[in-house]
């Protein structure tokens, strides 16, 4: 419980991927920390939840992305998680029901758009990413399906710097035990206080004053780590207000992206991991992983619109949709082997309001507006602030320990 009028050194809000890496960093330094968290548990949109298979599942992010640079993996190797390093065939599963000629034609089509990415991302004005389809190109709502696993919106909503700046690294693992257990086991001796709401931050008088649903404190420096749909929908209320941080935050939405866990009996499609896509010629479809760690389950993976419709219907209207996609790629024979483990639903999720963030065409640069502290002493940090690694959680990791390190060298 917070004591009313208890001052620290530093209040971080949010004790999810970010909240969670800035809190270790200040618990190096001789500084009063506390980390404020509105759910009764950590990690935010890092959620590993178990399951009837007795196999978790992450509702949130599952891949250690860019994990030969990613600080989860050596945090994943010294907490002794172990890592799935078998790496994703993202890019090879067209051949799978579509055959070789459809894979080559799929392969050529995707350059032909990378070149044109590279293209755009040079010229003077920033675009939509949608801009750059080929006119009836035949694999377009495939291209605009994957942005929204992706991105969690349409090309259409995506601007090409904003992607074009994103360090695609080669190397993508899985943590055994769930992404999002592995960051709450890492904060679970932080000094963290949950169920409490952040309700407003007063930066006017010399302290910060932080109010909450259970009292006020004040701090010398506060970090901010919430969704930017949070942020643009004035969540929290700022004295003085922040236009441009709330400007920025609406330039880079959190789309939505949802994820569906089912078991599946018998050996059958695959006795392997295998990715693959529902349909080819909608965008509304899912991904979908068969065996992930060789389990006996089937990860789903809705995005953009589908992802907001089937939230909104509910999770058997999202078994129904992931069952009838299934039976498309297997038969019939298939429908009756696949079970309900969880589901997640992001978009309403009341304190993340959606999924990751992505910058709306010619918003680009509202990351580094974002990222920039108010007179030294109000950070925002989390997966929006970073230009290299937005959307995961090694973005927030390493925006938040920036952000801890630059209170720590201003007290110096
Ligand atoms: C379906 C899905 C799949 C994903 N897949 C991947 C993946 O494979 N790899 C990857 O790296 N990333 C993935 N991500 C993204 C990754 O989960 C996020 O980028 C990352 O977890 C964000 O961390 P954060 O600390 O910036 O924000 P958050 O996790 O949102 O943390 C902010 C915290 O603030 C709290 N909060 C909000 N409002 C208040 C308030 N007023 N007062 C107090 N506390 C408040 C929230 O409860 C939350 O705990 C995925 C996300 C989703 C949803």
């Amino acid at each position: 419980m917070v004591e009313l009028n208890t001052d620290f050194d530093v209040v971080i809000i949010g004790a999810g991927a970010a909240g969670v890496a800035a809190a270790h960093r200040l618990s190096r330094e001789n500084l009063k920390v506390i980390v404020l968290e509105a759910r009764d548990r950590l990690g935010g949109r890092a959620w590993t939840v178990p399951t009837a298979l007795g196999k978790p599942a992450d509702l949130g992010c599952e891949w250690l992305h860019s994990a030969e640079i990613n600080p989860w993996t050596t945090i994943a190797e010294e907490l002794g998680f172990g890592t799935d390093r078998t790496l994703p065939d993202w890019t090879s599963r067209i051949a799978i029901h579509h055959g070789a000629d459809a894979h080559h034609q799929w392969e050529a089509a995707r350059d032909a758009l990378e070149e044109a990415y590279e293209r755009a991302a040079l010229a003077p004005q920033d675009s939509a990413a949608s801009d750059l389809l080929p006119a009836n190109g035949r694999w377009n709502k495939l291209f605009d399906a994957i942005s929204t696993w992706a991105n969690g919106a349409e090309l259409e909503r995506v601007s090409v710097y904003d992607r074009q700046r994103y360090d695609n690294t080669a190397l993508n693992w899985r943590c055994y035990g769930g992404y999002g257990t592995l960051i709450s086991t890492y904060g679970a001796d932080l000094p963290v206080q949950l169920n409490t709401l952040v309700e407003s931050i007063d930066h006017s008088g010399k302290l910060i004053r932080i109010a909450t649903n259970r009292g006020a404190i004040t701090a010398r420096a506060v970090i901010v780590t919430i969704s930017t749909n949070l942020l643009a929908a004035d969540a929290i209320k700022f004295t003085p207000a922040l236009p441009a941080i709330k400007d920025a935050a609406a330039g880079l939405p959190c789309g939505v992206a949802n994820k569906l866990f089912l078991s599946i009996d018998g050996p059958e499609p695959s006795d392997t991991y295998l990715h693959l896509t529902g349909r080819t010629d909608r965008t509304g479809t899912g991904n979908y992983q068969i065996r992930p760690h060789a389990w006996p389950m089937v990860s789903c993976y809705f995005g953009g619109q589908l992802a907001i419709d089937l939230e909104k219907a509910g999770p058997e209207a999202m078994t129904a949709f992931a069952v009838d996609e299934l039976a498309g790629l297997y038969g019939d024979s298939i429908r009756g082997r696949l079970h309900f483990l969880a589901s997640s639903a992001w978009a309403t999720d009341p304190f993340a309001r959606g999924s990751y963030s992505c910058a709306l065409p010619g918003h680009a640069d509202d990351r580094a507006i974002l990222s920039t502290p108010i007179d030294d002493r109000l950070f925002f940090a989390g997966e929006a602030c970073s230009r290299e690694h937005f959307g995961t959680a090694h973005a927030a990791f390493m925006t938040a320990t920036a952000a801890a390190e630059r209170i720590v060298a201003l007290r110096q």
